[in-house]
């Protein structure tokens, strides 16, 4: 089925307040699971930069392993590249999160005194370390204020017409225009979980979508 672009604007609170009532029971994303065991930033730090590319499943699983190992910057940054690696395994690239791992760990024992910064510009410093990760971060492990998008964050707030934007980066800052701030935290874990289930990349499945009377589904091409 074929579905005709609109341009109406949809009011985010009444919209992501319908997705949270439709994803109640569903399985939180890895690094919200995290957070919610243990609000550390420092484990929500390294949860992210493992959980790139990498199944919900696996990132749980490989940080419990690396964090058996080592819970601080200053223990972290004492393992071998080897012992991380193997650790994350079978996370994607796990050799060059394991090499971004150390060096972010060194970095944080040897210039923040084993925390971890509290800033975009701080955290989008260290190694492996970009706006999306820096902004889970602020939001999952310090409560500020911080939009994180991802790939689905980005498509799904472009489809319901609240942006028209080319790039994740663009997104953030639209979003800052059009998001009450009570959302921005909340808005990753929601539409992460929604992208996955019903509003996929190709043919989301509009027909079981809670939100498809009110969604001008901005550039859908092909729907279920
Ligand atoms: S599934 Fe369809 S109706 Fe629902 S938000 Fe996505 S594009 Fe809009």
């Amino acid at each position: 089925m074929t579905s005709t672009t609109k341009t109406s604007k949809t009011d985010p609170t009444e919209i992501l307040g319908a997705i949270r009532t439709f994803l109640s029971g569903t399985a939180l994303p890895s690094v919200s699971q995290v957070a919610l065991r243990s609000p550390d930033p420092f484990r929500i730090l390294i949860s992210t930069m493992i959980s790139l590319r990498t199944r919900d499943e696996v990132t749980l699983a490989a940080t419990d392993r690396l964090f058996a190992l080592a819970q601080t910057p200053h223990t972290m940054a004492g393992l071998t590249q080897q012992q991380v690696a193997a650790a994350i395994y079978p996370a994607g690239f796990y050799r060059t999160k394991a090499h971004s791992i150390l060096a972010v760990s060194q970095i944080l024992q040897q210039q923040y005194d084993g925390s971890v910064p509290d800033t975009l510009e701080q955290l989008t410093a260290l190694p492996g370390v970009g706006r999306k990760t820096a902004n889970l971060v602020l939001g999952l492990g310090f409560a500020i204020p911080s939009i994180c998008v991802d790939t689905h964050v980005h498509r799904i707030t472009n489809r319901l017409g609240w942006i028209t934007t080319r790039t994740p980066d663009q997104s953030e800052i639209e979003l800052q225009h059009v998001l009450p701030t009570q959302w921005w935290i909340a808005v990753n874990e929601l539409l992460v979980r929604f992208g996955q289930q019903i509003c996929t990349p190709q043919s989301p499945w509009c027909s079981r979508c809670p939100v498809a009377q009110k969604c001008p589904r901005a550039g859908v091409t092909r729907e279920r």
